[in-house]
């Protein structure tokens, strides 16, 4: 069995802080990224039942998920309204506060410059994702604004999880947008 162990510097009063995880955080990683992205997944069919561009995001704290947002860009009329900006908003809302340590971020495409932004502000550790956005990535693929060795806090990635699922209803989705043109 693998014990992740993680010890983190407190920002208010500079001493170490030594974080135990709980049960569930100690299930092998990968098999727990499955679950929460299929989670993430959920999210961005709800977006696809109404038109909006499919990505999904869930913010997953100690094992649970605190936040929960799919794109809802053309519901709202608001180019801001993505995926992570949502679920990070109501997991915020949720703690009560804008600091999301401990947390795991699940989307189910390469967030962009704007959402990676919101990662590094909220003091995510961990981001995972499905499927590359060649176009508009700013974690692995046109730039990585989350893991520079000048950033005062950088975050741990994993790309790929349940790529082909996450990529394929996007495709489905523009797909049958040109359809109707
Ligand atoms: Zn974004």
């Amino acid at each position: 069995m693998v014990l992740y162990v993680r010890v983190e510097k407190n920002e208010m009063h500079g001493n170490l802080v030594l974080l135990i995880p709980t049960q569930k955080e100690q299930k092998p990683m990968a098999e727990n990224d499955n679950i929460y992205m299929r989670a993430a997944l959920d999210e961005a069919h709800e977006a696809y039942r109404v038109g909006e561009v499919p990505i999904g995001a869930v913010v997953v704290r100690r094992g649970e998920i605190i936040g929960r947002g799919h794109n809802r860009r053309e519901t709202w009329k608001d180019p801001t309204a993505h995926a992570e900006l949502l679920a990070i908003r109501d997991a915020c809302q949720r703690l009560g506060g804008w600091r999301l340590t401990e947390s795991v971020l699940y989307v189910t495409i390469e967030p962009c410059s704007m959402c990676a932004g919101a990662i590094v502000l909220a003091r995510i550790p961990r981001l995972v994702y499905g499927a590359l956005d060649p176009k508009g990535g700013a974690v692995d693929s046109l730039f990585d604004l989350v893991r520079r060795e000048d950033l005062n806090h950088r975050v741990e990635v994993t790309g790929g999880v349940l790529e082909d699922e996450c990529r394929a209803l996007m495709q489905r989705f523009f797909q049958e947008l040109r359809g109707q043109v």
